[in-house]
């Protein structure tokens, strides 16, 4: 017909007649017209690719019509759908930051749930019938629990950590121990955070030592703050010490230069029963006298992200006047689930309802009893597969709590025919994805940071891990 064009891409229609397939109707009236044209010119491009190369064979016409049906149709299905959704962590590393951190309670689900479906009181006070701040929700909860004289939150711990430097230490110094100039995840590092605040970082002591007399003699006349960053991530063992919290706050009182504490997670229930003894709470902080402390609402507090300030009236109220504040203020559906969150520590109810700290408390004998129930939904006679029980430690992680581990036990899976990393992909694939750790050789899977509600999409993957060990899990779309 038209001998002068490539042989190879002789056949494939124009994407006018293609878009007026009638198999492709559904896709048009659910989708419109314009992503389905982006998607055919990308499958169009790319079978014309294969027919130059060689890679795909020319077919009849109806063959290629097949062919551009199905790849357009699973075009879609790769990009139409969300790519951010929901896993299942079985690492059993509580707060994990490439995971999401921590999962919000149900009573934090549903007041986002009701606050984006409607209007709301988010900036209206509807006793005076006059404009309202956004602030209140959470202050007074932050009040109660903290035992400050004021609060306020931020999109996250390091924009805390930024505003409370620009807003204090500007232009001046700040004091912070060699030994805190830490950097956290995913490129958060202490000094940069302070240089763009516009603050001049003073260090002072050394890496594993550094004495309150190391601070008293860097005072001077520019010196504006005093900061105290808790190590989150990491720890000096054997010789090493800091000045504890109330030498500090004398020489900060002494001295009149504020003392501000980055205390990472925030803890506000007692870890000492779980073996974590070095986890500083704010509340203790602010007790002692500490004028500004910071930390993160998606770690140990199990809520949203968000950052906390808290602590002096009048510093406190000077970082809320700060103009960037309102560059880094927290949206509606962030104050419904923290404000959620908070009341379920007022109420005594943070064991019961948040997520995070009932993980925390499951002991080892809940999970085995949970593991054992999942391996009992599976047969487990395959000679070539073997389930365990083992005896393991998660972690509290998220940046928090550095060598603190607990005590649990472990699925443990071994095959003679995949390898641990095999199995663990394919874990990975499934719909939800799992999580799993591997080590020695083993699969090992820690409920504990296992909703127990998908227990039953985790011996689901294991039947058909049995049944079908060498292939894809069935994907279970929209599970
Ligand atoms: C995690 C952490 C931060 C950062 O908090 P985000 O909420 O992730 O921004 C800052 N400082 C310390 C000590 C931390 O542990």
């Amino acid at each position: 017909m038209h001998p002068s064009r490539p042989h190879s891409c002789r056949q494939i229609p124009s994407v006018d007649r293609i878009l007026d397939w009638p198999e492709l109707l559904p896709l048009l009236a659910s989708s419109g017209r314009d992503l389905v044209l982006t998607l055919l010119r990308g499958v169009l491009n790319s079978i014309r690719q294969e027919l130059k190369d060689g890679i795909a064979e020319e077919s009849e016409d109806s063959g290629l019509r097949e062919t551009i049906v199905r790849q357009l149709l699973l075009e879609f299905d790769r990009w139409a759908q969300p790519v951010l959704r929901k896993a299942i962590n079985a690492t059993g590393v509580v707060l994990h930051t490439n995971l999401g951190r921590a999962p919000l309670s149900q009573e934090a689900r549903e007041r986002i749930a009701e606050v984006c479906q409607h209007y709301s009181n988010l900036e209206f006070d509807l006793s005076l019938g006059a404009r309202g701040k956004r602030d209140i929700f959470v202050d007074r909860l932050l009040l109660h629990i903290l035992g400050c004289q004021k609060a306020l939150v931020v999109n996250n711990n390091a924009a805390a950590v930024f505003l409370i430097l620009n807003t204090l230490a500007e232009n001046g110094e700040v004091l912070i121990s060699r030994g805190e100039l830490i950097e956290i995840g995913d490129s958060f590092r202490i000094p940069d955070i302070l240089r763009k605040s516009g603050a001049i970082l003073r260090e002072v002591g050394t890496t594993n030592k550094t004495r309150v007399s190391d601070y008293q003699e860097a005072i001077t006349e520019r010196t504006r703050l005093i900061l105290r960053v808790h190590p989150s991530n990491f720890r000096i063992e054997g010789f090493s010490s800091r000045p504890n919290l109330a030498e500090l706050v004398n020489l900060s009182k002494a001295s009149s230069v504020p003392l501000a504490e980055d205390l990472g997670s925030g803890c506000l229930i007692d870890l000492r029963p779980f073996g974590i003894d070095d986890e500083p709470g704010p509340r203790v902080s602010i007790e002692m006298g500490v004028d500004v402390v910071c930390f993160s609402g998606d770690k140990l507090l199990g809520g949203p992200q968000s950052g906390i300030v808290a602590g002096k009236a009048e510093l406190v109220q000077r970082i809320r006047t700060n103009p960037l504040f309102r560059t880094l203020r927290v949206d509606k559906l962030t104050t419904a689930a923290l404000e959620a969150t908070l009341l379920a520590y007022v109420r005594g109810r943070e064991a019961t309802e948040i997520p995070v700290i009932r993980m925390i408390r499951l002991s080892k004998e809940e999970i085995e009893e949970r593991a054992r129930s999942i391996l009992k939904q599976v047969e487990r006679a395959r000679p070539a597969l073997e389930f365990d029980i083992i005896d393991g430690t998660s972690m509290i992680g998220g940046g928090s709590t550095p060598n603190h581990s607990l005590p649990t036990k472990l699925i443990s899976i071994r095959s003679t025919e995949r390898s641990a990393l095999q199995i663990e992909s394919r874990f990975r694939e499934n719909f939800p994805p799992i999580l799993a750790r591997v080590e020695d050789e083993r699969v090992l899977l820690d409920l504990r940071t296992v909703l127990p509600e998908q227990d039953a999409h985790l011996a689901d993957a294991l039947r058909r891990l049995l049944h079908n060990p060498q292939g894809q899990f069935q994907s279970e779309k929209g599970n």
